[in-house]
């Protein structure tokens, strides 16, 4: 492998740790979907993006060059710039998560024992349970109020706030404990969130619960009740850091797959006037299988498509359906990156390695490949051709040894329309563990792909 690294000197060097402290705050400031939608909006808008909804409203025709954005239920972005090409001849499509593993609040989350005020979850997506004890947690989200107002909730991440976590027993009683298998160490509903321990003044029956009500009263104005409508998400505090004593990683939260949706729509950023159109579309609900109205599943895509048609000439059946089969995309997820300290699981040719830029999957899935798209290699060679000519770093790679795990991405839901789809992106470290590692060349390179993806693919 040629490592990415050595392609730069020090001044393109720098440039790259420029694009990777933009990622780095990025990742820090979004823990959430939503949080990173609003995020998303912001910099669109900053980069001459309008909302699309208004043109929808005022019916007012897309133009080449026009840029757009679509908020779906406040957890999905869609993003497209009018290409000077009909849309009938497909789009350049970018596409990766933006939700992640995490511990969710249950509806009825908090109880009292013994003078600790704890919070009830459900954890959210693949986690390892016993990698998110002892950690300071921070909860995110939104609490909705009958009253139609949506309370926005941060508390663990300003170096003035508490932070909330869960506990572990020590070792010195943990002779049974010690003695389990790694899943069952730490019980799925043992993630109790330890909040409080100290009780509300002349408060008989669980006072100190009711104290951390009146402080939630006091602060945020909600009921316990509220938690009923509410999606409180509790993730690592602190922000993401430079990782490796030449700060040539970047420790975070997040990384699957914020690492792609950052880079995906960064790319956007950059385009201007592109030959066809262009999108980037960050989803929700990748974590457990792309389902409901916000995960990859939902039409809300295709539903966008279509207006698209409409405002680009006029809305014709036939035309929508050539728009989608004719696109190309790539699937954007994080692979698994080759681990020193596990290599056991990895055969060699197929993996992927960090610096060695952005990772092309064939197919994921497990089992003889099962559950998995398996791209068309006249796609893979237009991408080889692509990238090689603008110098991009690219390597492939299959998520471990053969019948050694697996996984599954949002690829098989977009090639579904016809549509050519790969999946691709950035190798991790500790993925799914609440602090995942990522190369901050491989970042770059990925953001590099994605312009050339959507500027050259034909
Ligand atoms: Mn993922
Ligand atoms: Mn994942």
């Amino acid at each position: 492998m040629e490592n990415a690294w050595n392609k730069y000197n020090k001044k393109q060097k720098q440039q790259v740790f420029d694009f990777a402290e933009g990622y780095r705050q990025f990742i820090s400031d979004c823990k959430t979907e939503r949080e990173c939608v609003k995020k998303g909006v912001e910099i669109a808008e900053k980069h001459g993006f309008k909302d699309l909804q208004d043109f929808i409203d005022k019916k007012k025709a897309l133009k080449p060059g026009d840029k757009v954005y679509f908020v779906n239920k406040s957890k999905d972005l869609a993003l497209f710039i009018i290409g000077k090409q009909a849309l009938e001849n497909g789009m350049n499509i970018l596409g990766a998560h933006i939700d992640s593993p995490r511990i969710d609040l249950k509806q009825h989350p908090l109880y009292e024992d013994h003078d600790i005020a704890l919070a009830d979850t459900h954890y959210y997506g693949g986690i390892k349970a016993y990698q998110w004890v002892t950690l300071p947690l921070a909860l995110h989200g939104v609490v909705c109020k009958k009253d139609g107002s949506i309370v926005d909730i941060v508390i663990g991440e300003d170096m003035k706030d508490p932070v909330v976590g869960i506990s572990d027993l020590l070792i010195h009683l943990a002779a049974q404990q010690m003695q389990k298998k790694a899943n069952e160490v730490i019980e799925g509903e043992d993630l109790n969130i330890t909040i409080g321990s100290m009780p509300l003044e002349k408060e008989e029956k669980d006072a100190v619960k009711a104290n951390i009500l009146k402080l939630l009263k006091d602060k945020y104005n909600i009921e316990e009740d509220d938690f009923v409508s509410a999606e409180i998400e509790v993730v690592p505090a602190g922000p993401a850091r430079d990782y490796g004593l030449d700060s040539s990683m970047i420790m975070g939260y997040g990384h699957d797959d914020r690492v792609c949706a950052y880079t995906s729509l960064m790319a956007l950023m950059e385009i201007e006037n592109p030959e066809k159109t262009v999108s980037c579309m960050l989803v929700d609900k990748e974590e457990v299988g792309s389902i409901g109205s916000t995960g990859m599943q939902s039409y809300f895509y295709e539903n966008l498509v279509a207006e698209l048609i409409e405002l680009t000439g006029g809305y014709d059946y036939l035309k929508f359906r050539r728009c989608l089969a004719n696109s190309k995309m790539l699937s954007s997820d994080v692979s698994a990156a080759y681990d020193p300290n596990y290599p056991a699981v990895n055969e060699m040719k197929n993996t992927c390695f960090f610096g060695g830029g952005i990772v092309m999957n064939k197919y994921v899935g497990s089992r003889g490949k099962s559950g998995s798209n398996d791209a068309n290699p006249e796609f893979i060679a237009e991408i080889r051709k692509v990238w090689d000519d603008a110098k991009v770093s690219w390597q492939t790679a299959e998520i471990g040894k053969v019948n050694q795990g697996g996984g599954g991405t949002i690829a098989y839901i977009m090639a579904k329309y016809n549509m050519q789809v790969i999946d691709s992106g950035v190798g991790v470290q500790n993925m799914h563990a609440p602090w995942e590692v990522a190369s901050k060349v491989d970042i770059y390179e990925a953001k590099n792909a994605y312009v050339t993806f959507c500027e050259k693919m034909k």
